[in-house]
């Protein structure tokens, strides 16, 4: 990657930049959460639109010169609404917080109730978290995971009946079941409440058909575009065709100012990507990784909650070997493998130490990795989790991880 430029005006940072993608070529990303966008989701990302001003949407901007990019933003809504089957896109959210900030502000009013996934059992911030605005100007109920790392429904209803919650939030960022619309549709309609589904994390798989789509059933959709959906860092708010008014608004200028139309042409670009038969194939490849993955930590001993994944990700569970989530995330990071610590279920650990690793396939699938690179990735972590205190066997483990990186490099043309 070219980035001459950058080293001429700022060689401090152009270093710190080479050396983040050596670090990206050299290690095993497990993070869940991430991905490595194509080479043109990346020039979109760097290119001149980031020059421009166009507040509003497209076609009603408050800023003149909008031809080019009032033309890319449509593109890129009318590729989200056939990519997922949905009434109405806005892609101007940065993230994927902005993205449920907007359906929230658009849907509540201070102190409105609202029933949310809970963080520590695999919830986002975003859904109701004391610490977050969902949490602190809304009253918030939360459901969580059973022991065998499953949504009870009927908990859910039996919370919604005595909750009476103006929005109910579907979506998680740590769950690896396949969740059931359909089901959070019916006690939504039961007592009356208005459907989101966030699905940041399986937007990828989503879109390709491998995981069922909230489409028919939610009246906002919420993604961000980064994670499983391979393209530039951001969010997209959809919705039903009653509230695209509403949602727009809310969007800009509710909580936003300006898009980031460069961003917004990386997302189009991605949106496109996401709709060819390829992306169909690294999708049902990200689930077979990751249940290669977790039957290969299986085999060597490992708990993983819930047992076998249905998606893309999984969380080890270190109990019975008394090490911390944090401790394993530091020792797997010396082998060269990244991933992030994460709370099980009634996990006797504080959330900053926890006893889980969370573990996803996205950005290996994305590589090149298959199966039985798979089974290979699952004994490197068998053995870092044996051998977190022997240097030598971490040193052999590191080894091995180079060696899987080298096969598959990121950024040949
Ligand atoms: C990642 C995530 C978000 C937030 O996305 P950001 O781009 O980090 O703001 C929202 N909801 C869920 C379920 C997520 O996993």
């Amino acid at each position: 990657m070219d980035i001459k430029n950058i080293k001429k005006v700022d060689p401090q940072v152009a270093q710190q930049i080479e050396l983040e993608f050596e670090r990206q070529q050299n290690t095993i990303e497990l993070i869940a959460s991430e991905n490595i966008t194509s080479l043109a989701v990346m020039e979109a990302s760097g290119s001149v639109l980031t020059n421009k001003y166009a507040e509003g949407k497209p076609y009603k901007r408050f800023y003149n010169g909008c031809e080019h990019v009032d033309i890319i933003e449509e593109i890129a809504q009318e590729r989200a609404k056939s990519l997922f089957g949905v009434d109405h896109a806005n892609v101007q959210p940065h993230s994927g917080a902005q993205a449920n900030m907007a359906v929230f502000l658009y849907a509540l009013k201070p102190g409105d109730k609202v029933l949310g996934m809970d963080l520590s059992n695999g919830g986002h911030l975003t859904h109701g978290s004391p610490v977050n605005f969902s949490g602190l100007y809304f009253d918030v109920a939360s459901y969580g995971v059973n022991e065998y790392g499953e949504i009870d429904y009927d908990d859910v209803r039996a919370k919604a009946l005595s909750h009476k919650p103006k929005l109910i939030v579907c979506g998680a960022s740590n769950y690896s079941k396949i969740i059931d619309f359909k089901r959070f549709k019916e006690i939504a309609d039961e007592v009356g409440a208005l459907l989101m589904a966030d699905i940041a994390h399986i937007a990828g798989l989503v879109a390709a058909g491998v995981h069922p789509s909230p489409a028919p059933y939610a009246d906002f959709v919420t993604t961000t575009t980064h994670k499983s959906l391979r393209g530039p860092r951001g969010g997209i708010t959809m919705c039903k065709a009653e509230h695209a008014a509403g949602v727009d608004k809310a969007v800009f200028p509710g909580i936003q100012g300006g898009p980031l139309e460069h961003i917004i042409a990386a997302k189009a670009i991605a949106l496109h990507e996401a709709a060819q038969p390829e992306f169909k194939t690294y999708a049902a490849q990200v689930i077979k990784n990751a249940q290669a993955l977790a039957q290969g930590l299986m085999d060597e001993g490992m708990d993983i909650v819930g047992g076998m994944t249905q998606n893309h990700l999984m969380t080890l569970d270190l109990r019975k070997f008394g090490k911390t989530g944090k401790d394993m995330a530091n020792v797997l990071e010396q082998v060269g493998i990244t991933a992030n610590k994460n709370t099980v279920p009634n996990d006797p650990q504080s959330p900053f130490v926890t006893s889980g690793v969370r573990l996803g396939t996205p950005a290996v699938t994305t590589r090149g990795f298959k199966e039985d690179d798979m089974v290979e990735v699952a004994k490197i972590i068998a053995g870092a989790v044996f051998a977190s205190d022997n240097e030598q066997g971490l040193k052999n483990l590191r080894e091995r991880a180079l060696k899987l990186c080298k096969r598959y490099p990121i950024y040949v043309d």
